[in-house]
């Protein structure tokens, strides 16, 4: 296992962090749950392969992850790790709240304190929602009385809204999600050069984006076998976000002892500025072979919103886009639902064509709607 140091906080880390929330499951009269004595032991495994950073939260596994942690963090396993869970910032309705919900977690687990407290996956209404409930003097109180180490977010927005909380407190971490396709979607590149440059260490999520990394199809298998220096999928993506040296933990949802073990062997060699220029020029090719597989071109610069009729253009692209590119089209009809709900759909389009007078790859903005509706009303 590699070590680092957490940034300024004047420890070490494990490169690979276990994230709780694809524990090992079973299946009894139809009803799926966690395997608890399995799950405990895959946790207690991963500590004894060498990993310091546990990784849970409120909501995983229906709020049973955060127990299960707490009954694999007993017998001395809680003093070998850093524990991280994350205030569920969609539940906070008043700066009470907070106090209630992390003294439940604080039992759920078990512990006196946790080490990383992370206002849960930030956006710019939930940032402005909880700053305005006084979350920022609540992580403050919560060091000061001995609950929380170390104050943190994660986060799922774009980059100008990251600077923003960026800016907005003295973090002692960020948790991002990072991987070789993302390098420019949400926090992305500029994220990591902006944590850079404010000292603040990065936790890094979905390494292989929720999986797909990990199944590449056969034309870009291809161009991985063509390599000489011979490494799995699941390798190359894990040595692309761990050769950033901002990048504390990288975490990993591991549901089985194969994929621990696996994961182990991998972060033996997983090294800060480790990557040669040819395996950058590797994973570019990689980068590029997934975007060749995107119908359409669209780079999310969003010069043609806003829409008079709120369809929300380049979301709708990137999405359809991406069931594209993971052989994926026919789970689409169900993710369209969501844009449905938000009143953002492909379908609300009503061709005035104002959108394309803006777009600067001079996509046909209309045609492409009406095939990305197409495709999510397929089966209704
Ligand atoms: S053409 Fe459609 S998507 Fe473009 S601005 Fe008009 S209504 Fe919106
Ligand atoms: S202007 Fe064109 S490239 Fe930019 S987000 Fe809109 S559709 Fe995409």
């Amino acid at each position: 296992m590699q070590y680092v140091p957490f940034g300024k906080l004047g420890f070490d880390i494990s490169r690979l962090g276990l994230g709780c929330m694809r524990l090992p499951m079973t299946e009894q009269d139809g009803q799926k749950a966690v395997d608890v004595p399995r799950a405990i032991a895959l946790i207690r495994a991963a500590i004894d392969g060498g990993v310091t950073y546990i990784d849970t939260a409120y909501p995983y596994h229906g709020g049973e992850s955060e127990n299960i942690v707490g009954q694999a963090l007993r017998d001395g396993y809680r003093e070998r790790v850093r524990l991280a869970t994350k205030l569920p910032v969609w539940k906070v309705e008043t700066r009470a709240d907070m106090d209630k919900l992390l003294d439940e977690q604080l039992k759920k687990l078990q512990v006196s304190h946790v080490d990383f407290y992370l206002l849960h996956a930030l956006s710019r209404q939930r940032w402005e929602k909880v700053k305005a409930l006084g979350a920022l003097e609540f992580l403050d109180s919560a060091v000061k009385d001995g609950r929380i180490r170390y104050p943190s977010f994660s986060f799922h927005d774009e980059y100008d809204v990251f600077e923003d909380i960026m800016n907005g407190y003295d973090w002692c971490m960020a948790q991002i999600q990072y991987n070789y396709l993302d390098i420019n979607h949400q926090a992305g590149d500029r994220g990591i050069a902006l944590a850079r440059k404010r000292g603040v260490p990065l936790v890094i999520m979905e390494p292989l984006r929720g999986g797909a990394l990990a199944k590449p199809s056969a034309d870009i298998q291809a161009i991985m076998d063509a390599y000489p220096e011979k490494h799995s999928p699941v390798d190359w993506a894990f040595r692309f976000v761990g050769n950033e040296e901002q990048v504390a933990t990288i975490l990993s949802g591991m549901s089985n002892e194969e994929q621990l073990d696996d994961n182990l062997r991998i972060f033996e060699d997983v090294r800060v500025g480790a990557l040669s220029e040819s395996d950058k020029k590797l994973i570019a090719d990689l980068r590029e072979a997934y975007r060749r597989r995107m119908p359409i071109g669209c780079t999310g610069c969003e010069y043609c919103l806003p829409c008079p009729k709120g369809v929300a253009i380049p979301r709708n692209f990137r999405t359809y886009n991406e069931f594209n590119m993971f052989d994926k089209l026919a789970e689409f009809p169900r993710r369209y639902q969501d844009f449905v709900r938000d009143s953002a759909e492909a379908g609300r389009c009503v061709k005035c064509g104002a959108c394309e007078k803006q777009c600067p790859q001079h996509l046909r903005i209309r045609d492409w709607l009406q095939t990305v509706h197409k495709a999510g009303t397929a089966d209704t």
